[in-house]
Formats: C-alpha cells, sequence, structure tokens
C-alpha cells in the first residue's frame, strides 16, 4: 500500500501535545495547581437561550412531526438567513443565503477550503499563524519539502513588533493567502485601511483570499472591520470563516460558517468558474450537515436574547485579556493584541527563547502559557497567554506572573 508522503513527511507533534506532555512531567510534584493560560479553549457554559434551543430541539427530533432526518448539506435555511440578518446586515453587507455553508467547525472548512485550488497552487500565510492552515496545505502536498523548520514553497508574511504586525504583501504570485483578524496567536487587529490594502493587492493579482475571522466577536470598535465584507470588492475575491466557538461557546458543540460569495470566480483551463458553485459541489460529496438541534443552538446564539447573553460572556473574556495587557505592560513587559481578542502576545524577556519562557513560568509559576514559536519561525521569542480562564484564575495566574518577574 502506498501513503501519502506529504503526511509522512510533516512534523511530528502538534504544538499542543509537545505542551501536553511538558505539563504531563512536570504536574505531579508541582507544588500548587497549574493554571491554564495556553489552549484557547472557552470555560464557560453555554448561554441560557442557547441551551433552551438546543433541548428544544433534541426533544423535537423525538416526535414524528419535529424528526429530522440528514440536514441540507449547506444547512438549514433559518440558520443561514439569521446570519445573514443577524451577522452581516448590521454591518451593510449584503449576501444571499446561498452564499452561506454551514458546517461543523472553522478548522473544517479553512483546511478543507485550499481543494478548491489547483493541486500546485501557491499558498501565503502570515507567520506567526493557527497551525491548521499549514498543516492542510502540507498534506496536500502544496508546499514542498520541510527543512530546518520551514517549508519550501510556502510564503511566509512575517510579522512583528517592526511593522506593527502588519503583514507585507506577498513578494511572489500566490494563490491563496490567509489572513485571520483578529489574530490568532498575536491578537493583533488590521485597520479597514490595512485590510483594503489587502483586498487590493488580490484584486488586482487574482488572490485568493481566505479571511478567517473566527474571533470577530471581540471587536468592539466599530472603525476595525469584523468582516472583510466591510471592504469594496472583496466579494470578488475572499471567503471568509466564522465560527460560533469563540462567541457562543461552542467549542463542544461544533457548528461555523463560511461564506463563498457568488461574485467569486477563478479559472479553469482559462474558462471563469464561479467557487461558490464549486464549494457547493465539494461540500454535497464530503459532507452530510451538522445535527438540527446544533443548527437550532446556533440561531438561538444570534437571535437578541441569546445575542446579548453571548456577548455578556465575550465581554467576560474582553476583560480578562485587558488585565492581562495592563498588568504585564505594568511589569515592563512588551505585550500586543488583547484588546479587540482573545489574545495576548509577549515578547519573552531577554535571553529566553520561547520555550525557555514557557518552562520558566509552568516551573516557577505552575501557568501554562503557548510558546510562540509553535505559531512559526517569527513567533520565536514570544509568547501567547489566552483570556479564556475565569476572572479569578487568571488574576492569580497574573500574581504568580509578577513573582517571577519580581
Ligand atoms: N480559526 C482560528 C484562527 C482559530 O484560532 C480556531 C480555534 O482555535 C479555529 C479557526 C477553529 O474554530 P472551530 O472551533 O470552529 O473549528
Amino acid at each position: 500500500m502506498r501513503l501519502n508522503a506529504c503526511l509522512a513527511a510533516m512534523p511530528g507533534g502538534y504544538l499542543f501535545g509537545e505542551i501536553g506532555r511538558r505539563v504531563r512531567a512536570y504536574e505531579p510534584g508541582a507544588p500548587r495547581p497549574i493554571i491554564h493560560l495556553g489552549i484557547g479553549d472557552v470555560s464557560q457554559p453555554l448561554a441560557p437561550a442557547i441551551t433552551e434551543a438546543f433541548v428544544r430541539a433534541a426533544r423535537e427530533m423525538g416526535t414524528p412531526q419535529g424528526f429530522h432526518g440528514y440536514p441540507p448539506e449547506q444547512g438549514y435555511p433559518f440558520l443561514r438567513q439569521a446570519i445573514v440578518d443577524a451577522d452581516y446586515a448590521p454591518l451593510g453587507v449584503r449576501l444571499d443565503p446561498d452564499e452561506v455553508f454551514v458546517s461543523d467547525g472553522a478548522k473544517t472548512d479553512t483546511s478543507a477550503l485550499p481543494e478548491l485550488l489547483a493541486p500546485d497552487a501557491r499558498v501565503a500565510v502570515t507567520d506567526p499563524v493557527y497551525p491548521a492552515y499549514v498543516d492542510a496545505n502540507a498534506m496536500a502536498g502544496r508546499l514542498g519539502r520541510h527543512e530546518n523548520g520551514e517549508w519550501s514553497d510556502l510564503v511566509l508574511l512575517p510579522c512583528h513588533p517592526g511593522n506593527g504586525f502588519v503583514p507585507e504583501l506577498p513578494g511572489r504570485q500566490v494563490d491563496l493567502l490567509y489572513l485571520c483578524y483578529p489574530n490568532n496567536p498575536t491578537g493583533t487587529v488590521l485597520t479597514r485601511a490595512q485590510l483594503a490594502r489587502f483586498v487590493e493587492y488580490a484584486l488586482e493579482t487574482r488572490t485568493l483570499i481566505l479571511f478567517d475571522a473566527a474571533y470577530k466577536a471581540y471587536i468592539t470598535d466599530p472603525a476595525i472591520p469584523r468582516s472583510i465584507y466591510e471592504i469594496p470588492g472583496a466579494q470578488q475575491v475572499a471567503v471568509e470563516c466564522c465560527s460560533f466557538s469563540k462567541s457562543a461557546g461552542f467549542t463542544g458543540m461544533r457548528c461555523a460558517y463560511t461564506i463563498v460569495p457568488k461574485a467569486l470566480t477563478g479559472e479553469v483551463d482559462g474558462r471563469s468558474v464561479s467557487l461558490n458553485a464549486l464549494w457547493a459541489r465539494r461540500v454535497a460529496c464530503r459532507q452530510n450537515g451538522v445535527a438540527y438541534p446544533i443548527q437550532r443552538a446556533a440561531a438561538a446564539a444570534l437571535s437578541p436574547e441569546g445575542r446579548a447573553q453571548v456577548d455578556a460572556q465575550v465581554r467576560a473574556y474582553l476583560d480578562n485579556a485587558h488585565r492581562i495587557v495592563r498588568t504585564l505592560q505594568g511589569a515592563g513587559l512588551e505585550v500586543f493584541g488583547g484588546i479587540h481578542a482573545p489574545y495576548v502576545w509577549l515578547r519573552t524577556p531577554e535571553g529566553h527563547s520561547s520555550w525557555d519562557f514557557f518552562d520558566l513560568l509552568l516551573h516557577e509559576a505552575q501557568v501554562v502559557a503557548t510558546p510562540g514559536s509553535g505559531f512559526g519561525p517569527a513567533g520565536e521569542g514570544h509568547l501567547r497567554l489566552t483570556a479564556f480562564n475565569s476572572a479569578e484564575r487568571t488574576q492569580e495566574a497574573l500574581d504568580r506572573i509578577l513573582a517571577v518577574l519580581r
């Protein structure tokens, strides 16, 4: 049997696997309970409006009239319409429900969307980056060889304090450019003008932008775009992935959606082809949709009552993020992001690599962070902290970190 050589050649051990290994090795002898500010999972329970809708839909499924079999592959019309009305119309973005594709996760979609492109399509990502984008393209054989920690055919766009975490435009022609704002891992955002520059570039060069807006709920300033479609022309060049995971606590429920506008076209043998039609075709042959109770629960998160409840949860995470930023800046660290995002990115103190500082915080503060180098070469010398723990635990973690820094 001949296996996928690209998959076999991938560097082993996903970042969180190595973190887990180090934590498990240390934890039995730790002097006090460990506090996790590492992995990006939410901690608050589902909001009441969501649970009620979920339970109601599950009960419906047990009645002859309310039973639902296979869901529509692209999502139930009630959810697609709610997304258009509640998420996009208030931004002045007009979408057709047929441009919305409901799925079980933004990870699924951001990894699968490159299937729209030619097998040898050239890919660009920001550096540091959410690792799933790179892994998916590596498995598909698009990234060439992995040498000295880098993929030979991947275009990296470094983001660092020197450029204000605003990536340069790709220096060579690419087919697909991943952008994620608010950014994981740096927690930074792009202004409207900065995002418009990427849209203009994509229009000029016929590049597809995959805009990952999984954290858009954390933007509190209307001047910062929540959707790439707030930029004129973006519907001709961008798909947008969104998720209920971090906006409504759905990491364990699994529901997300991707927008593939009908205005978006690419070329096959010189012919213009609709990406919406291509994605609909691909979705129909690869998946059977998301469970009815989950989609009802997701729609409840978009209702006025549900929105108020989930917004309060997001606000609590943001309060944690702001507290982390203030406290660590006060301690003299260089801190980035964390204002419109649940992630705070900090520069490690002089002389510490990402993993050194990770180990120091684990062993001296019993706090788990995420080493920046795990997100790409430009992440070296940085660390990511997340705001998803409780206010009390976050404060305790900060007190412990301050004690180590003194
Ligand atoms: N995109 C980004 C940038 C993320 O950070 C994450 C999760 O951490 C995801 C997508 C995954 O979202 P989902 O839970 O919908 O698969």
